[in-house]
């Protein structure tokens, strides 16, 4: 008589966890046109980009506090453009780029078609982002993202970023998944999928640029999400099978409201 358990089994998936920023909504175009329109510079954004990850890992390694994150990387970055400037202007010129930025948020194409097959497969949704807490709930409701998921975790809120394997897990506990249950997508190689990875997610690196960097062991590589409804397939042998969607369906309307 066969035993039911099968060691040759792939591991099923009751939850897939996908970062924001440059993964769901395109950033980097919006960040682009918004140092361009402030600093009246097109070439801003490796600038702001480095100097973003410089304090993320300050804040990662407790050496900052994530609520005063905003402002020093503001000073910072004006510094290194060779501008002197007070708090209320460091503050002021943060409004500035936030309310230009509000105007800008896009999704990629492939957003919601990836989406849409993950709902349909039964699959649990979680979005795990290293933003700030008030301004990230409003992009995810403005882009109709909200009804999507089943948890949002958001690091200004937890005082805790990626890589922080605290992060991933404080999700899965939340959604009462087992670590080898889980996926996480992200664009970011080593926030995203190697803090995925060491975490003991299932890792999955979003590279839209097609940069050529070597993948890391344990980490799956897509160029892009249209790729990952595949990819979970081939690896996670017992997710659902999507069914058919209705019009009635709350998050078709949720996305029809905002398309
Ligand atoms: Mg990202």
């Amino acid at each position: 008589m066969e035993s039911s358990f099968d060691p040759w089994s792939p591991p099923a998936l009751r939850l897939v966890c996908l970062d924001i920023d440059d993964t769901l909504i395109n950033c980097t175009a919006a960040l682009r046109r918004t140092l361009h329109a402030l600093t009246g510079r097109g070439d801003m954004w490796p600038l702001w980009d480095l100097i973003t990850e410089e304090h993320v890992a300050l804040v990662v390694a407790g050496k900052i506090e994530y609520a005063s994150m905003h402002e020093r990387r503001t000073e910072c970055f004006l510094a290194e453009l060779g501008v002197v400037v007070d708090a209320a202007e460091v503050l002021s010129f943060e409004r500035r780029r936030r309310e230009l930025l509000s105007r800008s948020w896009r999704l990629f194409d492939d957003v919601l078609p990836c989406l849409d097959w993950l709902r349909a497969a039964g699959v649990l949704l979680a979005a795990i982002t290293n933003a700030s807490g008030a301004h990230q709930r409003a992009k995810i409701a403005d882009l109709g993202l909200a009804p999507y998921f089943d948890h949002v975790a958001i690091a200004g809120e937890l005082g805790v970023a990626k890589p922080d394997p605290v992060i991933f897990t404080s999700v899965c506990l939340a959604l009462d998944c087992a670590l080898t249950a889980t996926v996480h997508v992200g664009d970011k190689l080593d926030t995203d999928a190697v803090g995925a990875r060491d975490a003991g997610l299932g890792a999955v690196w979003l590279d839209r640029d097609d940069t050529g960097l070597a993948t890391p062991d344990g980490v799956h590589l897509i160029s892009g999400l249209a790729e990952l409804p595949e990819l979970l397939v081939s690896e996670f042998a017992t997710i659902g099978v999507p069914a058919p969607r209705t019009q009635r369906d709350p998050l078709v309307r949720a996305r029809d409201r905002v398309s």
